[in-house]
């Protein structure tokens, strides 16, 4: 089987697919069903089909290329998915699909993908499995194969403690569809993408302002844009409709970043930052605030907290620009001016949040001190600032939780005889619902769990690929005795997995429906536009079989081992009993159905949402075609650009600039500058900086070929001057190594790059045979970067490995 993409179809945005029968291609399908035929409707033919000739009908969906959840339409002609085009409808996404939405159509026509259910026959991280059936995979979790034990095995030797299977999850619509199952199974283990992704930033804003904003790019007159490459890492509609005003057309942008980025280019000034410094910055430009009375001292009265204290503690400790250029490599007087500047335009100004990963160890604090800056210009929950914007409330459903008493706590190891003013665990001072995912990692593979954890369910998530060090995290997936993953695609995770469940793509399942919060508040959902290719199935179809499976034997286990279990057999009988641990009970109706009943207060949306994907109030009086592009969804005066007349969302209802209770954990109670946060890289070495890319959302498109027709590997950044005194032209083949490993990939000798420094795109360089684009392209940063724990909630920060380089 060879699917074809025509590439110069697809760059003029005329995505048609070619579908034709067996030929050549160098596809080494190691999970090929060997038969070449698909499933049902959606099934691979000979036929070739072209887009807008054939009959056909539209689809409302949402886009899972990456996290913004973009709404298309995707045509369907002849059981084949053609097309995706923007859905016009949606306030979010603004009738636009990005380069990597387009490229949706190719994770569904994907050769490599999952297609049936596997179980390991090989050494484990071999990749050999042998492909079973749904029950014989759902058998294999239960009672394990000669390679390795099941569930029942597992849970009867740790007597009934739950927590000796640990659940993980990356980003997605389903993620709490598999959560229930987390939840109903009863482990305290649940690790997420957050402590890998925007844990720092969320909570730095959630604990100051209430909640991690949105900013109104489309209105701002002023935009501080600072590690956050919005040309490059994800380019949504707020990102072209910020650009469209930049370089005097309404608003000013000033980029600070360590690289000269796209945003860079686009921006109106770049001032190249050392890395990690920001904090520094922050401070100075508040320095300077308040230094000259520029603040919004009617807001202050109203809205904050120790106001005073803050303002003491920067003054006092002299951040001033002068002091900020020796650590930031900012000119004073820029910082002066970007200072005035952002006075002079608020509150219609704007320090963007950000919307990435942890950068250094003091992100946190950054994140409080972005916060704060900003609510000093009273640009909080107003046009043209930073906003909350309204919500549209969903019904919830029930699910399931019940108590086992045997289940231990999350494996986490608190620290003895704490003294106040000392974090709390070992390895971090909070611990978040997601967890600190290296923090649990390193402490399982050095042996310091409190109790035993056996086995883990992994649920779209690639943690080989996305955590830092990758060695590490082998480590971790060769001593678990049962892994279980649910994936669409033959990642490097997959590899280490006992039993592999094949989900369905995104264009194959409906998901649960979600609201969108925002200026313009609205209701999307993902409609299945064909059914699942192959025998692969949606979550909510496997927890269910899953579930089926192992719900009596486990409660059999708990029978034995939980008192309380014992006795409330005895009192009301083991039917009654039974059904608070009934596993099955959270998959009992259709996703279709839940949708159905989330909505069911709203007159007419389950039908807007089954045809067009969205619902939002009123939307049949304002939607609108205003021009050729452009769409009115409210009107004016309905827009929620404030929902509390500037008022934090904080439980105090204040700014929170000094939050006592965080010194009785170690942290700093207002944000300020330590030594340790300055930049330095020793002689020969340099500062490994990582990122995005426009086209690429981290390992989860790797293997996508018509993505990679738009960038086919990474290149390693390195100042054009080094480069030369080290010998290493463009294209050269490069090691770059650390004290966490190595990898290899090709040079891009630049200017734009400092010549301590140098950067490379995350997420290529896979190690998974069976991805045949992704594998070994490029180079893996993960492997190179150095698992360092940020203090305040584990996060891992990826800004603090120095690395050496050399040709090869
Ligand atoms: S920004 Fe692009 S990849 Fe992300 S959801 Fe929208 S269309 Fe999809």
């Amino acid at each position: 089987m060879e699917i074809e993409v025509s590439r110069r179809k697809f760059l003029q945005g005329t995505v048609a697919m070619s579908v034709v029968g067996g030929t050549a291609a160098t596809v080494t399908n190691l999970f090929s069903s060997g038969h070449g035929a698909a499933a049902k409707p959606g099934t691979i033919t000979n036929e070739n089909t072209k887009t807008g000739s054939g009959k056909g009908h539209d689809v409302a969906t949402l886009c899972e290329m990456c996290v913004n959840k973009c709404a298309a339409l995707a045509r369907v002609e002849n059981g084949i998915v053609t097309k995706l085009n923007p859905n016009p409808m949606f306030p979010k996404s603004k009738n636009m699909l990005c380069a990597r939405g387009n490229a949706g159509i190719q994770a569904l026509y994907d050769p490599d993908r999952l297609k049936f259910p596997m179980v390991r026959v090989g050494e484990k991280g071999e990749g050999k499995f042998k492909r079973v059936t749904w029950d014989e995979a759902y058998n294999a979790i239960l009672n394990g194969t000669d390679k390795f034990p099941g569930l029942a095995k597992i849970l009867d030797e740790e007597k009934d403690n739950r927590s000796s299977m640990l659940f993980c999850a990356g980003e997605g619509m389903a993620e709490h569809t598999f959560k229930q199952f987390f939840q109903a199974f009863g482990s305290a283990n649940w690790l997420n993408h957050a402590s890998i992704c925007l844990q720092t930033v969320a909570s730095g804003y959630g604990v100051t302002i209430g909640a991690y904003p949105q900013a109104d790019l489309d209105n701002a007159d002023y935009v501080i844009m600072a590690g956050a490459n919005r040309a490059e890492a994800i380019v949504t509609p707020d990102t072209m409709d910020l650009f469209k005003r930049t370089k005097g057309k309404g608003a000013k942008m000033v980029c600070i970043d360590p690289r000269f980025t796209n945003t860079a280019a686009k921006a109106d000034k770049w001032l190249a930052i050392n890395p990690g410094t920001d904090l520094a910055l922050v401070l100075a430009l508040t320095y300077v605030t308040l230094d000259e009375n520029l603040q919004d001292n009617a807001y202050i009265k109203k809205y904050f907290k120790d106001y005073d204290a803050y303002r003491e503690s920067v003054l006092s400790n002299k951040y001033t620009p002068e002091w900020a250029e020796k650590i930031t490599n900012i000119k004073a007087k820029e910082i002066y001016a970007m200072a005035r500047e952002f006075a002079a335009a608020a509150p219609k100004a704007v320090y963007y949040p950000g919307r990435r990963s942890t950068f250094a160890k003091n992100d946190f604090q950054l994140r409080r001190a972005m916060a704060i800056f900003q609510s000093l210009h009273g640009a909080i929950d107003c046009k043209g600032g930073l906003i909350f914007g309204d919500k549209i409330k969903l019904a919830g459903h029930d699910g399931l939780e019940p108590l086992y008493a045997k289940a231990q706590a999350r494996g986490i190891v608190k620290k003895e005889n704490r003294q106040e003013g000392e974090a709390g665990y070992d390895d971090c001072a909070v611990v978040s619902g997601g967890g600190s995912w290296i923090g649990w990692r390193n402490r399982y593979i050095e042996d310091k769990m409190p109790y035993n954890v056996r086995g883990m369910f992994c649920y779209k998530h690639n943690p080989m690929q996305n955590m830092p060090n990758t060695k590490k995290t082998a480590q971790m997936l060769k001593k678990m005795e049962l892994v279980v993953t649910i994936d669409t695609m033959p990642s490097d995770t997959v590899m280490y997995a006992d039993v592999v469940l094949p989900e369905c793509t995104y264009l194959e399942r409906t998901d649960p429906v979600k609201t969108f919060g925002g200026v313009e508040p609205s209701i999307a959902v993902r409609n299945k536009v064909v059914d699942p290719m192959f025998e692969t199935k949606p979550v909510m179809d496997i927890m269910k079989g899953l579930t089926t499976k192992i719900s009596k034997p486990l409660f059999e286990i708990s029978k034995k081992y939980d008192e309380d279990v014992q006795e409330q057999i005895e009192d009301d009988g083991e039917e009654t009993t039974y059904e608070e641990f009934d596993l099955t009970l959270p998959f009992l109706h259709s996703q279709e159905e839940l949708n159905h009943h989330a909505v069911a207060a709203y007159p007419g949306a389950a039908e807007a949402l089954h045809h067009g994907g969205v619902f939002y109030p009123k939307m049949e009086k304002s939607f609108k075609q205003v021009s050729a592009n452009v769409y009115q969804y409210y009107k004016e005066n309905e827009k929620a650009y404030s929902v509390a007349g500037g008022k934090p969302k904080t439980a105090s209802g204040k700014i929170e600039c000094n939050i006592k209770s965080l010194a009785k954990k170690g942290i700093d109670p207002m944000p300020v500058w330590r030594d340790e946060y300055e930049f330095s890289v020793p002689a020969g070495k340099f500062k490994l900086l990582t990122g995005r890319h426009a086209q690429f959302t981290q390992s989860g498109t790797s293997n996508n070929a018509m993505l990679r027709d738009l960038m086919p590997e990474n290149f390693v950044w390195i100042n054009k001057r080094v480069a030369a005194e080290k010998g290493i032209k463009f294209a050269d083949m490069v090691e770059v190594s650390s004290s966490t490993g190595k990898t290899q990939l090709k040079a891009y000798p630049t200017e734009k790059i400092a010549p301590n420094q140098i950067f490379f795109i995350h997420g290529f360089g896979e190690e998974s045979s069976s991805l045949t684009w992704a594998y070994k392209n490029g180079g893996n940063d993960n492997a190179v970067i150095e698992d360092v724990i940020e203090p305040v909630y584990g996060a891992a920060a990826m800004h603090e490995t120095n690395v050496e380089i050399r040709k090869v």
